[in-house]
């Protein structure tokens, strides 16, 4: 199962509407939460996630609304006597902050959570899930984007296997050596199989446009992007170091992302959420997501 579970989508204060930032990816046995912001606890009851669905904590930089929720977070999964470990990526020139938010408060401290800051660009973890990376953005303050690239494999075409007459255990036989001789002739996986494409997710936080948001995004299946404002205040989104939503849809057009999702809302557009979708229709034709808080957003399904 892949899904996006989106728990909160306003920037800098949450509204009536819209709690702070937070977003878990739920990646087949992977749960990756994204910039946990104030009140992000809660909303994961609202949404039916236990603090035990979340192994990865991804904070892109130490605004408010990107991290006051972390102390939240791991306190519940210290209470809910979450076994497994926790690690935690951030902009290493956040440490301070990482360390008072883990040690926020007093309490019974049994949960496993282990900090493994971003220093520079690249891979900043790899497993069955596949590689995530990070990459630094242009802010008033280090933030860095992550992109989760699982790796292309290969998948049998069943016309190919049924051509070369093999079937049954033959298959898995072919499978692990790579090559299988039937009637006389050896076969190779390449002549039965096709590439299947590695899934791919971005996350986007508060940047101006930069080439490391080109390549974060390039080539997503899903990309989350801060959308704060829209086009008519561009000065302010290049003043402030945030994307407009034409800006964001833009990035989407030129990497061939196939779902957008935009979130991370100033609250000075109340009931702006059509403007929104119109401005990055304008930009780009591909499956267009205006987030609210609490949507599940499965990842699209393979090519
Ligand atoms: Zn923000």
């Amino acid at each position: 199962m892949r899904e996006l579970v989106v728990l909160g989508t306003a920037s800098q204060v949450p509204t009536c509407y819209r709690n702070h930032n937070g977003y878990l990816l739920r990646w087949d046995g992977e749960g990756v939460l994204f910039d946990p912001g104030e009140g992000t606890q809660r909303q994961m009851v609202l949404a039916g996630v236990a603090a035990g669905a979340v192994n990865r904590l991804c904070l892109t930089h130490f605004h408010g609304d990107h991290c006051l929720g972390v102390p939240g977070v791991i306190q519940r999964a210290s209470l809910d006597r979450v076994s497994h470990p926790i690690t935690a990526h951030f902009p290493v020139s956040g440490q301070q902050y990482f360390d008072r938010l883990r040690h926020a408060s007093v309490f019974y401290d049994a949960a496993d959570v282990r900090a493994e800051p971003v220093q520079t660009d690249g891979p900043v973890a790899a497993g069955a899930f596949g590689v995530l990376e990070a990459r630094a953005l242009d802010h008033s303050i280090d933030v860095f984007g992550y992109r989760l690239v699982e790796p292309d494999g290969r998948r049998f075409v069943p016309e190919l296997l049924s051509r070369f007459g093999i079937s049954g255990p033959q298959v898995g036989e072919l499978e692990r050596a790579g090559r299988i001789t039937v009637a006389d002739r050896v076969i190779e996986l390449a002549e039965v199989t096709e590439v299947r494409r590695g899934q791919r997710f971005a996350f986007v936080m508060d940047t101006r446009l930069c080439d490391a948001v080109y390549e974060l995004a390039d080539g997503a299946d899903m990309l989350v992007i801060e959308a704060t404002f829209l086009q008519q205040d561009e000065d302010l989104a290049q003043r402030y170091g945030h994307l407009t939503a034409r800006q964001a849809a833009g990035v989407a057009a030129a990497c061939g992302v196939r779902t957008l999702v935009l979130t991370h809302f100033s609250q000075r557009y109340l009931d702006a959420v059509d403007r929104y979708r119109q401005e990055a229709a304008e930009a780009f034709s591909g499956d267009i997501v205006v987030a609210e808080d609490l949507m599940r957003i499965p990842v699209p399904a393979r090519r």
